[in-house]
């Protein structure tokens, strides 16, 4: 491990809770339901193979989580133990992202499960040395749409009680984004903050729309490359793209070398994400790795980044000034010790 990205305080935009689950909890929870399976073959069930083909081959890996988590001591626990985990990774502000709609299979309300996640959350936050905030997502999906609008609905009833935005999750390939346009002209007229998980399955179209609809956001966003001209709107524009290395690669949605590199250089606002630490086997330390073996990035372009994460956040002027202090503070401390050495 390097201890200089352990060290580095960390600003995480894009990560999902129930792609987050710990194997161990899991296995304890399949053990209350009948089910005996060893570590290793809850792993194997929650984590995506090295040969996944694309993004709805990987989003089966959610069929478990989704099965496990439908009740209101789960959902806090899941939710807690992931504040936890990230506070070990050096994690200091975090926007973990659940859909509601998938947690109401034995009878929870919207509020029921939203309130046990900020339960969860909250009770982290005094434990560990670690904030954040809880995005709700909305699905990709047919016949959803009133299941969305409650989503909107729920997130505006806890918004800035420990709900911070929205989102759209699912299968990008399989439901268009624009299908998805009332929803967010809903979120919008109600100035709930969004982002939309969006060229990462589909193209450069799937981004304008969601940059139409708008999204200051974008899930991965990845696919932009595909558009000089929709680069260009990214950057003046200022839209911060939520990039999620490992996964990206584990879905096939880049051929090739990564773009992080040229979307960075092309002073485009990007951020470095875990997207799911169970489910792509990963964690924002792993992901900073990544970009330091497979790029020609060094440690003062991630500290940027996590300033781009702070400024795009969704949280409060506040907090994102505070963020961006410690970020600030951090590399003062790292710059004076490397001229003493
Ligand atoms: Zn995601």
């Amino acid at each position: 491990m390097d201890e200089k990205i352990y060290e580095m305080p960390k600003v995480i935009l894009h990560l999902h809770l129930d792609g987050s689950l710990r194997p161990e909890t899991v296995r304890n929870w399949l053990k209350e339901e009948g089910k005996d399976l060893s570590l290793e073959e809850v792993k194997k069930e929650l984590m995506v193979s090295k040969d996944c083909k694309n993004l709805n081959e990987y989003l089966t890996k959610f069929s478990i989580p989704e099965k496990v988590l439908q009740t209101s001591e789960r959902i806090e626990t899941a939710t807690y133990e992931l504040y936890e985990d990230l506070a070990k990774q050096n994690v200091m502000y975090a926007e973990v992202r659940f859909a509601p709609s998938k947690h109401l299979n034995k009878g929870l309300s919207y509020d029921e499960v939203v309130e046990a996640a900020i339960q969860g959350m909250e009770n982290a936050k005094k434990d560990f040395n670690i904030d954040g905030n809880l995005i709700l997502s909305c699905m990709r999906g047919k016949d959803n749409k009133s299941q969305n609008l409650e989503t909107v609905k729920v997130a505006k009833k806890y918004l800035n009680k420990g709900v911070c935005g929205l989102d759209l999750a699912g299968a990008e390939a399989l439901f268009n984004t624009e299908n998805f346009e009332d929803i967010f002209k809903i979120a919008k007229g109600n100035n709930i903050p969004f982002t939309i998980h969006a060229g990462e399955a589909a193209g450069a179209d799937s981004i304008k729309k969601a940059i139409d609809f708008g999204a200051k956001r974008i899930g991965h966003g990845i696919r932009c490359v595909e558009s000089k001209e929709l680069m260009q709107k990214i950057r003046i524009d200022g839209i911060v793209l939520e990039i999620c290395p490992i996964s990206n690669i584990q879905t096939q949605a880049v051929e090739g070398k990564h773009p992080l590199e040229t979307l960075y250089r092309n002073r485009i606002l990007t951020t470095i994400n875990p997207d799911n630490n169970t489910v792509s086997n990963t964690n924002i330390n792993k992901e900073y790795n990544w970009v330091m073996e497979n790029t020609d990035l060094q440690y003062i372009d991630l500290m940027q980044m996590n300033i781009n994460a702070s400024r795009a956040s969704f949280s409060t002027p506040q907090k994102k000034a505070e963020l961006i202090q410690k970020i600030l503070d951090y590399k003062n401390k790292e710059e004076k010790e490397e001229k003493t050495i």
